[in-house]
Protein backbone atom coordinates (compact mmCIF):
# COMPACT_ATOMS: atom_id res chain seq x y z
CA UNK A 1 0.00 0.00 0.00
CA UNK A 2 1.70 3.41 -1.17
CA UNK A 3 2.36 5.91 1.59
CA UNK A 4 0.81 8.64 -0.70
CA UNK A 5 -1.57 8.79 -3.49
CA UNK A 6 -1.50 11.57 -5.65
CA UNK A 7 -4.66 11.81 -7.48
CA UNK A 8 -4.26 14.46 -11.05
CA UNK A 9 -7.52 15.55 -13.06
CA UNK A 10 -6.65 16.35 -16.59
CA UNK A 11 -9.27 18.69 -18.07
CA UNK A 12 -10.83 18.02 -21.66
CA UNK A 13 -7.33 16.12 -22.53
CA UNK A 14 -9.78 15.31 -25.83
CA UNK A 15 -9.88 18.64 -27.34
CA UNK A 16 -6.81 20.33 -25.20
CA UNK A 17 -4.05 18.16 -26.80
CA UNK A 18 -2.83 19.81 -29.67
CA UNK A 19 0.62 20.58 -28.75
CA UNK A 20 2.01 17.62 -26.59
CA UNK A 21 1.15 18.92 -23.55
CA UNK A 22 0.29 15.65 -22.01
CA UNK A 23 4.29 14.81 -21.91
CA UNK A 24 3.02 16.99 -18.39
CA UNK A 25 1.15 14.41 -17.28
CA UNK A 26 3.54 11.17 -17.96
CA UNK A 27 6.43 13.26 -15.77
CA UNK A 28 3.73 13.63 -13.15
CA UNK A 29 3.08 10.22 -13.39
CA UNK A 30 6.89 8.72 -13.89
CA UNK A 31 8.57 10.95 -11.03
CA UNK A 32 5.56 9.64 -8.48
CA UNK A 33 5.83 6.15 -9.65
CA UNK A 34 9.20 6.31 -9.01
CA UNK A 35 9.07 7.47 -5.51
CA UNK A 36 6.70 4.90 -4.79
CA UNK A 37 3.59 7.47 -4.71
CA UNK A 38 0.17 6.58 -6.15
CA UNK A 39 -0.90 8.23 -9.16
CA UNK A 40 -4.29 8.21 -10.04
CA UNK A 41 -5.21 10.50 -13.70
CA UNK A 42 -8.54 10.81 -14.31
CA UNK A 43 -9.72 12.71 -17.68
CA UNK A 44 -12.63 15.65 -17.43
CA UNK A 45 -14.94 15.33 -20.70
CA UNK A 46 -17.37 17.96 -21.72
CA UNK A 47 -20.53 17.69 -19.33
CA UNK A 48 -18.75 15.92 -16.74
CA UNK A 49 -18.52 17.69 -13.41
CA UNK A 50 -15.48 18.19 -10.86
CA UNK A 51 -15.65 17.04 -7.79
CA UNK A 52 -13.52 19.68 -6.01
CA UNK A 53 -12.93 17.03 -3.20
CA UNK A 54 -11.12 14.74 -5.23
CA UNK A 55 -7.98 16.15 -7.20
CA UNK A 56 -4.87 16.91 -5.31
CA UNK A 57 -3.61 18.78 -9.00
CA UNK A 58 -5.82 20.08 -12.36
CA UNK A 59 -4.03 20.01 -15.47
CA UNK A 60 -5.21 21.67 -18.40
CA UNK A 61 -3.26 22.12 -21.35
CA UNK A 62 -2.93 24.27 -24.57
CA UNK A 63 -5.01 24.36 -27.97
CA UNK A 64 -6.17 26.11 -30.80
CA UNK A 65 -8.30 28.94 -30.93
CA UNK A 66 -11.60 26.46 -31.70
CA UNK A 67 -10.57 23.64 -29.44
CA UNK A 68 -10.87 26.59 -26.71
CA UNK A 69 -14.06 28.16 -28.32
CA UNK A 70 -15.39 24.10 -27.57
CA UNK A 71 -14.60 23.74 -23.99
CA UNK A 72 -15.09 27.62 -22.92
CA UNK A 73 -18.20 27.49 -21.93
CA UNK A 74 -18.15 23.77 -20.00
CA UNK A 75 -15.05 25.14 -18.38
CA UNK A 76 -17.43 27.85 -16.99
CA UNK A 77 -19.85 25.18 -14.98
CA UNK A 78 -16.64 23.71 -13.49
CA UNK A 79 -15.88 27.77 -12.07
CA UNK A 80 -17.45 26.95 -8.31
CA UNK A 81 -15.34 23.98 -8.36
CA UNK A 82 -12.11 25.02 -9.41
CA UNK A 83 -12.03 27.97 -7.11
CA UNK A 84 -13.40 25.73 -4.29
CA UNK A 85 -10.96 23.12 -4.77
CA UNK A 86 -7.68 25.87 -5.27
CA UNK A 87 -8.90 27.71 -2.30
CA UNK A 88 -8.43 23.98 -0.18
CA UNK A 89 -5.16 23.63 -1.65
CA UNK A 90 -5.44 21.90 -4.93
CA UNK A 91 -3.05 22.85 -7.63
CA UNK A 92 -3.51 24.12 -11.61
CA UNK A 93 -1.25 23.78 -13.80
CA UNK A 94 -2.74 25.11 -17.11
CA UNK A 95 -0.57 26.04 -20.39
CA UNK A 96 -1.03 28.54 -23.28
CA UNK A 97 -4.83 27.70 -24.47
CA UNK A 98 -6.15 26.34 -20.93
CA UNK A 99 -4.09 29.56 -18.63
CA UNK A 100 -5.53 31.81 -20.97
CA UNK A 101 -9.10 30.61 -20.05
CA UNK A 102 -8.18 30.81 -16.04
CA UNK A 103 -8.46 34.47 -16.69
CA UNK A 104 -10.96 36.87 -17.20
CA UNK A 105 -11.44 36.41 -20.82
CA UNK A 106 -9.90 35.76 -24.31
CA UNK A 107 -10.21 37.77 -27.19
CA UNK A 108 -9.47 35.62 -30.29
CA UNK A 109 -8.93 37.19 -33.96
CA UNK A 110 -11.78 35.96 -35.17
CA UNK A 111 -15.03 34.48 -33.04
CA UNK A 112 -16.72 35.62 -29.69
CA UNK A 113 -14.60 36.47 -27.01
CA UNK A 114 -14.29 33.18 -24.51
CA UNK A 115 -15.08 34.13 -21.15
CA UNK A 116 -12.68 32.80 -18.46
CA UNK A 117 -13.06 31.38 -15.06
CA UNK A 118 -11.11 34.74 -13.28
CA UNK A 119 -8.91 32.16 -11.00
CA UNK A 120 -6.01 34.00 -11.56
CA UNK A 121 -6.15 38.19 -12.16
CA UNK A 122 -5.31 38.46 -15.70
CA UNK A 123 -6.66 38.80 -19.76
CA UNK A 124 -5.93 37.29 -23.52
CA UNK A 125 -6.18 39.53 -26.46
CA UNK A 126 -5.00 37.51 -30.05
CA UNK A 127 -2.08 39.72 -31.13
CA UNK A 128 -1.23 40.26 -34.48
CA UNK A 129 1.55 38.09 -35.24
CA UNK A 130 2.01 34.04 -33.79
CA UNK A 131 5.28 34.18 -30.70
CA UNK A 132 6.83 30.78 -31.56
CA UNK A 133 9.95 29.82 -30.62
CA UNK A 134 11.90 28.68 -28.08
CA UNK A 135 12.22 29.99 -24.56
CA UNK A 136 13.92 30.80 -21.03
CA UNK A 137 12.36 31.41 -17.75
CA UNK A 138 14.18 32.44 -15.05
CA UNK A 139 11.96 32.49 -11.43
CA UNK A 140 13.05 34.66 -8.54
CA UNK A 141 14.30 31.84 -6.89
CA UNK A 142 17.19 32.23 -9.77
CA UNK A 143 16.35 28.76 -11.33
CA UNK A 144 15.40 28.54 -15.02
CA UNK A 145 12.57 26.92 -16.57
CA UNK A 146 12.37 26.37 -20.19
CA UNK A 147 10.15 25.40 -23.09
CA UNK A 148 8.42 26.12 -26.27
CA UNK A 149 5.72 28.89 -27.36
CA UNK A 150 3.23 28.95 -29.98
CA UNK A 151 0.21 31.45 -29.72
CA UNK A 152 -0.79 34.34 -31.09
CA UNK A 153 -2.77 35.34 -27.46
CA UNK A 154 -1.39 38.15 -25.44
CA UNK A 155 -1.93 37.99 -21.76
CA UNK A 156 -1.51 40.60 -19.13
CA UNK A 157 -1.27 40.17 -15.67
CA UNK A 158 -2.89 42.34 -12.97
CA UNK A 159 -1.20 44.57 -10.95
CA UNK A 160 -0.90 42.07 -8.23
CA UNK A 161 -0.35 38.63 -9.42
CA UNK A 162 2.77 37.43 -10.08
CA UNK A 163 4.43 36.06 -12.80
CA UNK A 164 6.28 32.61 -13.22
CA UNK A 165 9.63 34.69 -14.09
CA UNK A 166 11.31 36.98 -16.01
CA UNK A 167 11.97 36.25 -20.06
CA UNK A 168 15.57 35.27 -20.79
CA UNK A 169 14.48 33.81 -24.40
CA UNK A 170 11.95 34.09 -26.52
CA UNK A 171 8.09 36.49 -25.66
CA UNK A 172 6.40 35.08 -22.95
CA UNK A 173 3.20 36.66 -22.16
CA UNK A 174 2.84 39.08 -24.64
CA UNK A 175 6.25 39.64 -25.82
CA UNK A 176 5.84 43.79 -24.06
CA UNK A 177 6.24 43.41 -20.80
CA UNK A 178 9.03 40.77 -20.39
CA UNK A 179 7.07 38.35 -18.40
CA UNK A 180 6.04 34.88 -18.87
CA UNK A 181 3.01 32.91 -17.50
CA UNK A 182 1.43 33.55 -13.55
CA UNK A 183 1.49 31.85 -10.80
CA UNK A 184 -1.04 32.60 -7.20
CA UNK A 185 -1.03 30.29 -4.32
CA UNK A 186 -1.57 26.38 -6.13
CA UNK A 187 -2.70 28.05 -9.47
CA UNK A 188 0.34 28.03 -12.45
CA UNK A 189 -0.06 29.24 -15.66
CA UNK A 190 2.22 28.91 -18.30
CA UNK A 191 2.88 29.42 -22.64
CA UNK A 192 5.88 26.75 -22.16
CA UNK A 193 4.65 23.89 -24.28
CA UNK A 194 7.44 21.22 -24.87
CA UNK A 195 6.20 19.79 -22.94
CA UNK A 196 7.04 21.89 -20.01
CA UNK A 197 8.14 19.58 -17.09
CA UNK A 198 10.30 16.83 -18.38
CA UNK A 199 12.94 19.46 -18.77
CA UNK A 200 11.73 20.89 -15.65
CA UNK A 201 12.22 18.53 -13.02
CA UNK A 202 12.58 21.32 -10.02
CA UNK A 203 9.55 22.59 -10.88
CA UNK A 204 7.58 19.17 -11.26
CA UNK A 205 8.77 18.40 -7.88
CA UNK A 206 7.23 21.57 -6.70
CA UNK A 207 4.00 21.08 -8.33
CA UNK A 208 3.91 17.10 -6.93
CA UNK A 209 4.75 18.21 -3.25
CA UNK A 210 2.41 21.30 -3.14
CA UNK A 211 -0.34 19.13 -4.45
CA UNK A 212 0.58 15.99 -2.12
CA UNK A 213 0.32 18.78 1.05
CA UNK A 214 -3.09 19.27 0.16
CA UNK A 215 -4.10 16.22 2.15
CA UNK A 216 -0.65 15.14 3.79
CA UNK A 217 0.50 18.34 5.81
CA UNK A 218 4.23 19.01 4.66
CA UNK A 219 5.75 16.39 2.77
CA UNK A 220 9.77 15.73 1.49
CA UNK A 221 10.01 13.67 -1.73
CA UNK A 222 13.17 11.50 -1.94
CA UNK A 223 15.69 12.93 -4.74
CA UNK A 224 15.74 11.00 -7.87
CA UNK A 225 19.05 10.61 -10.37
CA UNK A 226 17.85 14.00 -12.81
CA UNK A 227 21.26 13.86 -14.87
CA UNK A 228 19.58 13.04 -18.04
CA UNK A 229 16.61 16.09 -17.04
CA UNK A 230 19.24 18.21 -16.16
CA UNK A 231 21.38 17.98 -19.35
CA UNK A 232 18.02 18.34 -21.84
CA UNK A 233 17.62 21.51 -19.28
CA UNK A 234 21.11 22.98 -19.99
CA UNK A 235 21.15 22.34 -24.06
CA UNK A 236 17.54 24.01 -24.00
CA UNK A 237 18.87 26.97 -22.20
CA UNK A 238 21.18 27.59 -24.66
CA UNK A 239 18.72 27.53 -27.74
CA UNK A 240 18.00 30.55 -29.59
CA UNK A 241 14.77 31.79 -29.89
N1 LIG B 1 -5.22 29.56 -29.36
C1 LIG B 1 -4.41 30.27 -28.38
C2 LIG B 1 -3.41 31.25 -29.02
O1 LIG B 1 -3.14 31.16 -30.19
C3 LIG B 1 -3.65 29.28 -27.52
C4 LIG B 1 -2.58 28.53 -28.30
C5 LIG B 1 -1.96 27.40 -27.51
O2 LIG B 1 -2.60 26.77 -26.66
N2 LIG B 1 -0.69 27.08 -27.84
O3 LIG B 1 -2.88 32.10 -28.33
Amino acid sequence: MAEFQLRIHHLYARFLNIYGDRGNLITLAKRGTWRQIEVVIKQLGLGESIDPDWADLYFIGGGQDKQQQTIAEDLLKQSTSLHQAVKDGAVILSVCGGYQLLGHYYRPHEGPELKGISLIDAYTVAGHRRMIGNVVVKRADGSTLVGFENHSGKTYLGKDLQALGKVIVGNGNNGDDGMEGAQSGGVYGTYLHGSLLPKNPRFADQLIRQALERRYGKVELQPLDDQFESKAHKKAEALPA
